[in-house]
């Protein structure tokens, strides 16, 4: 099963597709378990809307493509949750911004996603360099991370909208066996996200190759978990 848990439509201000042409899209590319993760200052306060619209067109394609409903949460001061906000009804988020010194999570992921009550994913996040400069024992905070169901983000991005490139932490972890040991061991599990903007602007080689590497690997992957504990069909 070939996985994009992160992309973008018109519901974030820096996306444009309608949700359906998305969906059209990525069956046509070969995707079989698409995540909708528009950004949390773009949706604001239409949570249901989103969440209707992402939900009935899943419905309409279901024979085709799984589609689960979910959103990226921006920590930084400007663009920050509402005190309290629950995301509940979401299959999952993805957070950014770990590693910001601004981030409002102040490095504890941990203690942050248990408020929102809501399935996890690290979004685009160098956890390596992250654990590194936070002194931290690898193994203990990714078996930590295991244990409360968050998983890892492999971003493939080629994103032209928010700085194109390819991100070095993914491309070590390709390479570095004692980082793929530790994910193994701790039991982590891993997603592969594109970051699409725009439907067409994707290159699905970069997906697949990614989730073929977790295949043949071994990884855990957050596909059957997030299925099994989606919200709503
Ligand atoms: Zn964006
Ligand atoms: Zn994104």
């Amino acid at each position: 099963m070939i996985m994009d848990l992160h992309s973008h439509t018109k519901y974030s201000n820096c996306g444009i597709d309608e949700p359906e042409d998305l969906i059209l899209a990525r069956i046509e590319q070969g995707i079989d378990l698409l995540g909708v993760t528009d950004h949390n200052h773009g949706i604001l306060c239409r949570d249901e809307q989103y969440q209707e619209e992402i939900r009935a067109t899943a419905k309409k394609y279901a024979d085709k493509i799984k589609v689960l409903c979910g959103i990226e949460i921006c920590t930084q001061p400007d663009y920050r949750l509402p005190e309290g906000k629950k995301l509940s009804n979401y299959d999952y988020c993805l957070i950014e911004n770990l590693f910001d010194p601004t981030s409002h999570m102040r490095g504890d992921l941990l203690s942050y996603v248990k408020k929102l009550d809501c399935n996890a994913g690290i979004a685009h996040t160098d956890l390596f360099s992250f654990m590194k400069s936070q002194g931290l024992d690898e193994y203990e905070y990714l078996k930590n991370l295991s244990e409360n169901n968050v998983f890892w983000e492999l971003n493939v991005s080629f994103d032209k909208i928010h700085g194109y490139r390819e991100h070095a932490y993914v491309k070590e972890f390709f390479e570095n066996a004692k980082q793929q040991d530790l994910v193994k061991r701790a039991g982590l599990m891993v997603s592969v996200g594109f970051d699409g903007h725009r439907r067409y602007d994707y290159d699905i080689n970069r997906v697949m190759g990614a989730n073929l590497f977790l295949k043949e690997n071994g990884f855990k992957t957050p596909i059957q978990y997030l299925i099994d504990n989606k919200k709503r069909t």
